[in-house]
């Protein structure tokens, strides 16, 4: 056995890589996959599409190389997360299109949820925060907003997934509906403590148990690749949500080591190890990738937008072409001349919550340009990583002594170099920035004994470069207290 396959479908696209005994990525493809926005705040995608393009993508992988299906040990799957699936159990066909984690049409029913009297029990029992951001009130609202559905429901002929779940299913033919306890720590379903579905939350939101995927460890075997598929069967062995595979993926499998991934969005998760995580400023408590142990787990600040305010630049406002040229865009100027952008424009994430608040761009004189507003931009996302870093440190007491970075945009070496300077840390990107593909690659091959231990693969960290903070403290703080005034004014009343 040669290689070990990796199916990673993000947000904007499914990829698929090969990756061999050392760890090392032999081939990447990658397809891209739409969004639809049908509302103001709404964010849908066609659930037949994702699956049809992370076969093409898989497809195109073993091309790339020439590699057989019969020289694969094992197959991994991470996922763009809390992105919400029911079907038909019979047709396979889904019955609404997918509620994608960004979309904000439960933020109504979160907040009468989160006013009420369950409130401290939802977010005690699931280290959450009430939010639209997690699949519960998706399923829920599919379910109310679908003629027939409840009834179907209730019937047992309708099953809930998010995509790792709704991939494996159509991988093995539809003979497999699991999912694992990271990305069931994300449906607000889950007791975090117990690993299980928990039928008072279930009760809350309507769902029944039957429509519920079985949860299986996130290393280990849960069910071949059908032969349709490839040809051959193949193990499916591996499954995280993308942030704890990025975790996995950057080597972080003791307590204490973080990661950032700069994408859509940006998700800082801290390893906890076999302590659940009690977060007392408005992070979340989460599950990590558990190897055949007991139960991991992780602290969790996400941003809802940070790449895609560059996608927002690039395809709403045509300020630039492509999002690599941000770069020198931004280091064309010293500064942004005071101007803040707090993209809010699907609410604020952690440590906020505020789904009300939008967007805003303030600070702006009539020297303001094109380069400011790109480096604005940028900035946006070194800031709101600030306030994750600050609450994770406020939380655990010790300050960050580095952060692990990848993702789309920790290419950019003027947001790194910015992100240091912010922290006031060093911040580590790795030789392999496709964390998210590796991670998940690591958990499937640990599984089959392609690799043997947790040790070997950690030996495969390599640092590609560490940007070192060097700017002045005082500029620091005056930037940051700019952004905390932004922030203000970007937040909706009564917060
Ligand atoms: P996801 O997995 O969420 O689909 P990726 O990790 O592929 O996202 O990152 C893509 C995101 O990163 C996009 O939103 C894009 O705008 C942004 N991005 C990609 N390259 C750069 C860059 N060099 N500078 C700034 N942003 C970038």
């Amino acid at each position: 056995m040669r290689y070990i396959l990796s199916l990673d479908e993000g947000t904007t696209s499914a990829r698929a890589a090969l990756y061999n005994r050392e760890g090392h990525r032999l081939a990447m493809a990658s397809v891209p996959i739409p969004c639809r926005y049908p509302q103001p705040g709404w964010v849908e995608q066609d659930a037949a599409q994702i699956w049809t393009a992370q076969l093409d993508a898989m497809r195109r992988t073993l091309a790339e190389i020439d590699a057989q299906p019969q020289e694969i040990a094992a197959v991994g799957i991470t996922n763009q997360r809390e992105t919400t699936v029911v079907w038909d159990r019979r047709t396979g066909a889904p019955i609404a299109p997918a509620i994608v984690w960004q979309c904000r049409r439960t933020a109504e029913r979160c907040r009468t949820l989160a006013a009420s009297a369950e409130a401290a029990r939802v977010t005690a029992k699931t280290g959450l925060v009430i939010d639209a951001y997690f699949s519960g009130s998706k399923v829920e609202w599919i379910l109310d907003h679908t003629p027939g559905a409840r009834e179907r429901a209730a019937a047992g002929d309708l099953l809930f997934g998010n995509i790792d779940t709704w991939l494996i299913w159509n991988l093995t033919a539809g003979s497999t509906h699991v999912t694992d306890p990271t990305n069931a720590s994300r449906t607000m379903l889950m007791d975090l403590a117990t690993g299980d579905w928990d039928d008072e939350l279930l009760a809350l939101f309507g769902i029944p148990r039957a429509m519920l995927p079985r949860i299986v460890p996130s290393s280990g075997i849960c069910g071949q690749m059908a032969a349709t598929v490839l040809g051959v069967e193949i193990p499916i062995a591996g499954i995280a949500g993308d942030q704890q595979a990025a975790l996995a993926g950057q080597a972080c499998f003791r307590p204490g080591l973080s990661k950032n991934t700069y994408g859509t969005g940006c998700f800082a998760l801290l390893h906890t190890g076999g302590e659940r995580p009690v977060s007392r400023h408005r992070l979340l408590g989460t599950r990590a990738a558990n190897l055949g142990g007991g139960a991991q787990f992780a602290v969790e600040g996400s941003i809802f937008i940070a790449g895609a305010a560059v996608q927002w630049l690039r395809d709403k406002v045509g300020l630039i072409e492509s999002a690599p040229e941000t770069e020198q865009i931004a280091q064309s100027v010293a500064h942004t001349g005071g101007v803040y952008l707090v993209p809010a424009f699907v609410g604020l994430g952690a440590p906020h919550w505020d789904a009300e608040a939008r967007a805003s761009l303030t600070g702006m004189t009539l020297s303001t340009g094109r380069a400011e507003l790109v480096r604005a931009t940028l900035e946006s996302m070194a800031y709101q990583t600030r306030e994750l870093v600050q609450a994770m440190e406020a939380d655990s007491g010790a300050p960050l002594e580095e952060l692990r970075v990848d993702g789309g945009a920790a290419q950019n070496n003027f947001l790194m170099q910015f992100q240091a300077d912010m922290l006031g840390c060093p911040v580590v990107r790795p030789r392999d920035s496709e964390t998210t593909a590796l991670g998940a690659a690591y958990l499937a091959g640990l599984a089959v004994g392609y690799w043997s231990s947790v040790e070997e693969v950690e030996s495969f960290w390599q640092a590609e470069r560490v940007f070192t903070p060097s700017m002045a403290a005082a500029e620091r703080e005056a930037l940051w207290a700019g952004w905390q005034a932004a922030v203000a004014r970007t937040r909706s009343q009564g917060c």
